[in-house]
């Protein structure tokens, strides 16, 4: 086989997801381990949201709603947007892909963070864009001011993540402003914010409201975290209607499954849900801080459902051995964090065993095996 790839596909470094539970345990025998490296929402999917699934079973027979007329006027009503303004996807990863395609030609330029989530590179690479990684700056926050000065002619996107995945830290509303005020209005900008719901900071930006379909900008929303339901792929983009039109042009026509466009409309009406995750994610982070404070190690603290550990020894090391104990990480090794480890807050029993497994390992007494 002769396969001819452009240089731009051959050169991405694939995306590597989080170890899946069931892989680890096939692997190692273990049956009982604990998986905090995807950030996932450790309540499960909302009640509400798997009784709307199991209500939709009987007419799978049928093609999805190609518009998502009910859950799109849902998500609207939701963020004081107009229908017009917002594109559902098979997860925010999808309008990111959409946004690539529509706005991206070989040689355009795109600007990312770095480190920030992977995804954003590795779908402008693919469309053959160069990209633009800006280096976070020393508090480990976006940098806008150095990303505004990355801007040429050729620029269409720039991804920004509120709160940025890995580091947890965000943009304030004023920093924000200022930064798309120094734009050309030929640059879209797309404001990720996948864990909003979790920050807590009085500044940070949050947008995808009525001010913020007005000019070239996009929120990204998603139902994989807070809302519970990464399995089934819904997420979505906030932007002006004319956006939203072209997206609409390039996307598949079924793009989210009836599942999918059914659990997350009962899942976005769950607010309760929404806030005893919140509640849970909040309550067990201080139990972690404290946690690694007494183990003598240092962490970033975090506007999200995740965090940065710094370990002190090669974070790829460290997975294994916690790996050994039935406990996944993430090493962040890829994200240019070569010591440090990501987790994600875990019920209250599973952030007590992941102490305890860390506690072990580093102690020296886990490397048994
Ligand atoms: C998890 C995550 C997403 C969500 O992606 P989906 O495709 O909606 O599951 C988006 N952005 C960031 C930064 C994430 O960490």
């Amino acid at each position: 086989m002769k396969l001819t790839i452009p240089d731009y596909i051959q050169a991405i470094d694939p995306y590597v997801p989080g170890k899946p539970l069931e892989e680890l345990e096939r692997e190692s025998g273990i049956t009982d381990s604990i998986k905090l490296a995807s950030n996932e929402n450790p309540l499960g999917p909302s009640p509400m949201a798997l009784a709307a699934i199991q209500r939709c079973l009987s007419t799978l027979h049928r093609y999805p709603d190609g518009a998502a007329h009910h859950l799109t006027g849902k998500i609207a009503r939701f963020n004081g947007v107009s229908a017009a303004n917002v594109v559902v996807g098979n997860g925010s990863d999808d309008i990111i892909a959409l946004l690539v395609r529509a706005l991206v030609r070989p040689g355009s330029r795109v600007i990312v963070p770095r480190p920030s989530f992977l995804m954003y590179a590795i779908t402008a690479a693919a469309a053959g864009a160069v990209v633009d990684a800006v280096p976070l700056d020393p508090s480990l926050a976006m940098d806008l001011d150095a990303m505004a000065r990355c801007v040429t002619a050729d620029t269409r996107l720039i991804f920004l993540c509120n709160p940025n995945n890995p580091t947890g830290t965000v943009v304030t509303r004023s920093d924000f402003d200022r930064f798309m005020d120094q734009l050309p209005d030929t640059v879209v900008v797309v404001v990720d914010e996948a864990y909003i719901e979790f920050a807590r900071h009085s500044d940070c930006l949050k947008t995808g409201g009525p001010q913020d379909v007005i000019r070239p900008q996009v929120t990204l929303r998603t139902f994989s975290k807070a809302y519970g339901l990464a399995g089934l792929r819904v997420g979505y983009g906030i932007m002006p209607a004319a956006l939203a039109e072209v997206l609409n042009r390039v996307r598949q026509p079924f793009n989210v499954s009836a599942v999918a466009q059914a659990a997350a409309a009962a899942a976005l009406d769950d607010q309760a849900f929404v806030r005893r995750t919140i509640a849970l994610v909040h309550r067990e982070l201080e139990v972690l801080y404290s946690g690694l404070g007494r183990l003598g190690l240092n962490y970033f603290k975090t506007e999200a459902n995740f965090f940065l550990i710094e370990v002190g020894m090669p974070a790829q090391t460290l997975f294994d051995d916690l790996l050994r104990q039935g406990v996944i990480v993430r090493s962040m090794k890829a994200y240019g964090f070569p010591t440090c480890i990501r987790i994600n807050v875990g019920l209250e029993a599973e952030n007590r065993r992941f102490l305890q497994a860390l506690e072990t390992v580093l102690t020296g007494t886990g490397r048994s095996s």
